[in-house]
């Protein structure tokens, strides 16, 4: 299989060299030339297998440069259940006959990024060894707050290769930030924007892309590399949970093969639901992608209306891994819609550089209504669902997965739409429990107690355990403590060398 890019400027090149390469270094996305198909057959027989045997389905055809032992290797190591803190890799939580949620925090930093995360170091460490590369590989990061950790935990002390990770200073939740300064590893950095999450990931994308800069690093013996969703390598092993959650429905019995299902995702960068939807490329019975969003609504208003506008105020929400105004994987997503139409991507996404908006033309908006609805939740409403989730099924979920609840009941509300629905749940609700203990139990937060504390009172009031991952955050000893000004980013890479 060979991968090309969305603004037709680069080569055709294999699956371990886009990995490796991390973004196409003149701008643009990877994806592959031909999205490879599942028969129906191979899909039901899914729903006996294990998540381990479903991702060296879904690897195989998307990674074709790699041995079937490496693979095996990088799926074992990743997919190991010690890494996961209950009986599956995904399990999923039937709220009622229609709404089903999809766990995908199990992995060790209580976030849905571990399941690309915990595999991506593998996968690039083989390509590193395939394309015979001298230099180090040296991963620039900008976190909205989950991938920062699930990236740290991921690549620290693995050799040849360092990472530096920057986060919005005021973008992130305390646990988040806690998590991320605390990391230990020879090979890590962890610093401090003053900026929001747009501005980390807008200086990283260019870094990348400045010729000059990359000779600056090669001087000094590396190479980049991404470890965010713009890499192909984040985005493939997320499709395999898509196939996973439609085998578990067929194991269950609760639909027949064929049947079609619909996922609602909690979007910010669009990775996780462009994952979804090449698996419906793929075959997989989908009926639709609901995109929730919350305040930072460009999405939704994005699908009301065709019209992508960036020009709007960024808000700070309790749900900060969604604060994105810029969704980097619209581009693979509207590439796909317009069927490989690289003219239509560089005229559109260079009206989005110079002007923050584009529209796109009539034929390629129906062709997206047929499969896609963008909903939000404002703040209220978020608080109101993890409340009333709580007091109706005693089940307790973080500010992220409520917004793909509400963003659901608008879609049930004005569609009646039956079909079985599946949420995906994208952060463990210790990850933001001041936020989740204010909407279940006011009463029990008060401005004086410290932030730590709180993960233990939600614990007392809900009878959940606190994530493996989260437990014992206070004592941790800070490692990292740099921070800078979005323009001095260039300096600080230069300064760590
Ligand atoms: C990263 C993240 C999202 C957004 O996922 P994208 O793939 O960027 O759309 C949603 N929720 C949580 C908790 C996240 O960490």
């Amino acid at each position: 299989m060979e991968y090309i890019s969305t603004r037709g400027n680069y080569q055709k090149v294999n699956s371990a060299e886009v990995i490796r390469l991390g973004m196409v270094p003149a701008g643009g996305l990877f994806v592959p030339e031909d999205v490879p198909s599942l028969s129906q057959e191979v899909i039901y027989q899914m729903k006996d297998k294990s998540y381990q045997e479903i991702a060296k389905e879904v690897l195989s055809v998307f990674l074709t440069d790699y041995t079937n032992k490496e693979l095996e290797n990088a799926i074992k190591e990743a997919y190991n259940m010690n890494n996961f803190a209950a009986k599956e890799v995904t399990p999923i939580h039937k709220l009622n006959d229609r709404t089903y949620i999809l766990e995908l925090w199990h992995g060790p930093t209580a976030a849905f990024k571990d399941l690309a995360l915990q595999i991506l170091p593998y996968l690039l460490v083989q390509a590193i060894n395939k394309v015979e590369v001298d230099e180090d590989i040296l991963i620039l990061v900008a976190t909205s707050g989950d991938t920062g950790k699930a990236a740290l935990e991921g690549f620290k002390d693995v050799d040849g290769i360092e990472i530096i990770v920057f986060y919005p200073q005021d973008g992130v939740s305390k646990a988040q930030e806690h998590q991320m300064i605390t990391t230990t590893g020879d090979n890590t950095e962890v610093i401090a924007v003053k900026g929001n999450f747009d501005d980390c990931q807008s200086s990283v994308k260019e870094i990348f892309g400045d010729e000059e800069f990359n000779e600056i690093i090669a001087k000094e013996g590396y190479q980049f590399s991404s470890a965010n969703s713009i890499n192909w390598g984040r985005l493939v092993p997320q499709i395999i949970y898509y196939f996973k959650a439609y085998a578990n429905f067929l194991n269950q019995e609760d639909i027949k093969p064929g049947d079609k299902i619909n996922f609602t995702v909690p979007t910010g960068n669009f990775g996780n639901i462009l994952a979804g939807y090449y698996a419906y490329q793929m075959g997989l019975p989908v009926n639709k992608f609901i995109c929730a969003s919350n305040d930072n609504k460009v999405l939704t208003d994005f699908f009301n209306t065709g019209i992508y506008n960036k020009n709007r105020e960024f808000k700070e929400t309790i749900s900060p891994s969604m604060d994105i105004l810029i969704s980097s994987n619209l581009e693979r997503f509207l590439f796909e819609m317009t069927g490989h139409d690289s003219n239509k991507i560089n005229e559109w996404y260079q009206q989005l550089n110079e002007e923050g908006k584009f529209e796109i033309d009539n034929k390629t908006k129906e062709k997206i209504d047929q499969l896609f609805v963008g909903k939000f939740a404002t703040e209220a409403e978020t608080k109101e669902i993890i409340k009333d989730i709580y007091q109706e099924y005693d089940y307790v979920i973080d500010p992220h997965t409520a917004v793909g609840i509400k963003a659901y009941k608008e879609y049930f509300n004005s569609s009646e739409d039956k079909t079985k629905t599946v949420i995906d749940a994208t952060a463990n609700p210790y990850k933001f429990s001041s936020t989740v203990l204010e909407a279940i139990d006011e009463s029990l937060l008060s401005s004086k107690i410290d932030e730590f504390k709180i993960l233990e009172k939600l614990e007392e009031k809900t009878g959940v355990d606190i994530h493996p991952g989260l437990q014992g955050l206070a004592e941790l000893q800070i490692k990292h403590n740099l921070n800078c000004q979005v323009d001095e980013i260039r300096a600080i890479i230069k300064k760590l060398l």
